[in-house]
């Protein structure tokens, strides 16, 4: 058996400063401190904030009126920001700064009366922070490219598009080509908005897929980004399961395997990835473990100041 890590997997820069961000605020003030929604999307991490006392929330209403509250790495919409003032909360914002980049394109294309296709999967928790950003009666949201034909923006008005930052790379690149042939004075963002930690595992499955039998993605069930991992595997033809952990290994999978990937989506701890791969050795003694230079070491967002 030979067992392939992908080049590029665990944390992103974004996931890195957002659980930074939560680690220097107990530090400095200590509890009682409350997130808004899960920090990253990750049961491991999550679960071992709240061990460690920190409060999540998925309503402002839960957090008693002067509290300290972090807002997720997902973002979060003005509205959200506007209650906590009302609300007299002590806000620290561990939105990742990516995700900031498209609030900030969400609202000049509102201000300049732009209609906005937001593309990404509805009700996740940046698209939720995304659309606030959109005035409402500008704001188109499409997962598929069924969904363009379905958009009805009369074509002589301005039209833009953004996406949320962990989509499938080739999925969006189907969607915005079809809205280019839809709406031929399409605008482009600034920037692309998918980031470059989903471009980069995405890539790295690739290459995996050109190696191995199967591939393994360690990810939450609710990780947008890992779940893009799981289905490039698979697009490239190859069998790719999604696990919180080894602890989810099932032996079926490999029958027939001598060649097995492993990677994580950008939520994952590496010491995840560390011990599936412990197991994986202790289920096939003898295997040989390939490891890749990883390019994106270097990539690190600076902490905000906190409040
Ligand atoms: S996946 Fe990309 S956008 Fe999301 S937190 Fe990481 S760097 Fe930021």
């Amino acid at each position: 058996m030979n067992i392939y890590l992908a080049r590029t997997r665990g944390f992103c820069a974004g996931v890195s400063f957002a659980t930074a961000v939560v680690e220097r605020a107990l530090q400095e003030y200590g509890l009682p401190i409350y997130v808004y929604h899960e920090i990253v999307h990750n049961t491991f991490v999550v679960n071992a904030f709240k061990e460690r006392g920190i409060v999540f929330v998925e309503k402002l209403s839960e957090v008693p009126p002067g509290s300290r509250i972090i807002f997720s790495a997902h973002g979060v919409p003005p509205a959200i920001v506007r209650e906590s003032e009302r609300l007299r909360l002590r806000v620290i914002d561990a939105t990742c700064p990516l995700v900031k980049k498209v609030h900030r394109q969400a609202t000049k294309y509102s201000e300049n009366g732009c209609h906005t296709v937001l593309i990404g999967h509805k009700g996740h928790q940046e698209m939720i922070g995304t659309a606030g950003y959109i005035k409402e009666e500008l704001l188109h949201i499409v997962e598929t490219v069924e969904d363009v034909k379905k958009l009805d923006i009369p074509l002589e008005l301005k039209v833009g598009y953004i996406t949320q930052t962990t989509l499938s790379v080739d999925e969006s690149k189907l969607i915005i080509e079809a809205m280019h042939r839809r709406f031929p004075n399409l605008q482009d963002p600034a920037r692309d908005d998918i980031c470059y930690a989903t471009q980069t595992r995405q890539d790295a499955v690739k290459e995996l897929a050109s190696l191995c039998d199967m591939i393994i993605i360690c990810g939450s069930a609710n990780s947008s980004n890992s779940n893009r991992l799981r289905e490039t595997g698979e697009r490239c033809g190859v069998p790719a399961y999604i696990i919180d952990s080894a602890a989810d290994l099932r032996m079926e999978w490999f029958r027939g395997v001598e060649n097995v990937g492993v990677s994580s989506g950008a939520s994952v701890p590496h010491f995840i990835v560390e011990d599936l791969v412990k197991e994986l050795e202790k289920m096939f003694p003898g295997a040989a473990v390939q490891r890749f230079e990883n390019p994106e070491k270097n990539i690190v967002f600076p902490l905000p100041e906190l409040l």
